[in-house]
């Protein structure tokens, strides 16, 4: 439910409204925009009574929000939300995102020299898995705490903000100071534990959708981790299985206008994982930049023929230089910069 107050409405008012409102044990979020004024309701609205709020002076309008996620949505928050994930490194304004780095860290030489490169060719934050969750139990399972120091020394050299896969909500104070930004991958957009132990953090999530997830479900995630108090929360789509297997999955480029409409929070897109193949990381990076995305998401390696996971999708230094320089153009034509 959504309390629409008229312009008039102080702040007093609205703050003893609020407090006023949270006696029918619903949590009441008042929200100052730009010539807006909203108070979110969450909870169990059964209990609240409509008709006395409307006989307040400054409340507009009160509207029922139909779609089970609350904080997440569009509606109780009009503006765009930006994440900001380190000092000048925004997540939802005008410049766009770049993370980038190697699937997994594989050493310091490796990790340092990635991050160099990727931050003189304009990335604006260093992605890289200490923790790998893979389908085989066989394959490499990531570094882990080792691999969360290397991220850190290659953070002090570059000063690039990290973000890195979280899969456990015992490691949270292992990352916590380690890491700019927690990534949620897609194989744990429904891991709820994980998301409830996230939200009772205020470092950013980048959370990714799972890959047989609906755009309500992906949203439902976020509301899991706002509604433990992270407000946060940056969206990431990373393509969906589909009946094609060209390609290791299917880029769900609306996903980012859908989400826009539905959700205030950023949306970044993972070409990588979507495509799975390296030749089609630029084109769709392209095309997720021209639908609206606040970001990228992007593997790149120093020797990707010899990566220890992902090499397929990986971008050598050439490469990565390139897409960012076509990127540019793209951004400029939507009014956006890289
Ligand atoms: C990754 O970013 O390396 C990763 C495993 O991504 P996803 O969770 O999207 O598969
Ligand atoms: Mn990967």
């Amino acid at each position: 439910m959504i309390i629409i107050m008229k312009p008039s409405a102080t702040r007093e008012h609205v703050e003893e409204l609020s407090r006023h409102i949270e006696r029918w044990n619903v949590k009441a979020n008042p929200i100052y925009g730009e010539g807006t004024i909203v108070i979110g309701l969450v909870g169990d609205t059964g209990a609240v009574d409509k008709d006395a709020l409307l006989r307040d002076p400054e409340v507009d309008n009160i509207i029922k929000v139909q779609e089970p996620f609350k904080l997440a949505n569009r509606k109780m928050h009009p503006a765009d939300t930006v994440v900001d994930i380190a000092p000048g490194v925004s997540v939802g304004g005008s410049k766009l995102v770049v993370m980038a780095g190697p699937c997994s860290v594989e050493s310091e030489e490796q990790i340092v020299d990635i991050a160099r490169h990727v931050q003189a060719q304009g990335a604006t934050a260093l992605r890289g898995g200490a923790w790998k969750p893979r389908s085989s139990p066989y394959s490499f399972q990531g570094l882990q705490a080792d691999g969360l120091e290397l991220l850190h020394k290659a953070h002090e050299v570059t000063g690039l903000p990290v973000v890195t896969e979280i899969t456990n909500p015992a490691h949270i104070d292992l990352f916590a100071d380690k890491c700019d930004c927690f990534q949620v991958g897609a194989r744990n957009m429904q891991n709820f534990e994980l998301l409830k132990e996230l939200g009772q953090t205020r470092k950013p999530v980048l959370l990714k959708r799972g890959f047989a997830n609906t755009m309500e479900e992906f949203l439902m995630s976020a509301e899991y981790l706002m509604a433990g108090g992270n407000e946060n929360v940056i969206l990431c789509e990373r393509g969906i299985r589909t009946y094609e297997t060209f390609t290791r999955n299917t880029l769900d480029i609306s996903a980012v206008p859908v989400l826009k409409r539905m959700s205030h929070l950023p949306v970044i897109v993972d070409p990588s994982h979507a495509g799975g193949i390296y030749w089609m990381v630029e084109p769709l990076a392209k095309a997720a930049v021209a639908a609206g995305a606040d970001g990228l998401m992007i593997e790149v390696h120093n020797d990707p023929a010899h990566a220890l996971s992902d090499g397929a999708q990986s971008l050598t230094y050439e490469s990565f230089a390139e897409t960012m320089a076509s990127l540019r153009a793209v951004a400029a034509a939507v009014g956006r910069s890289l």
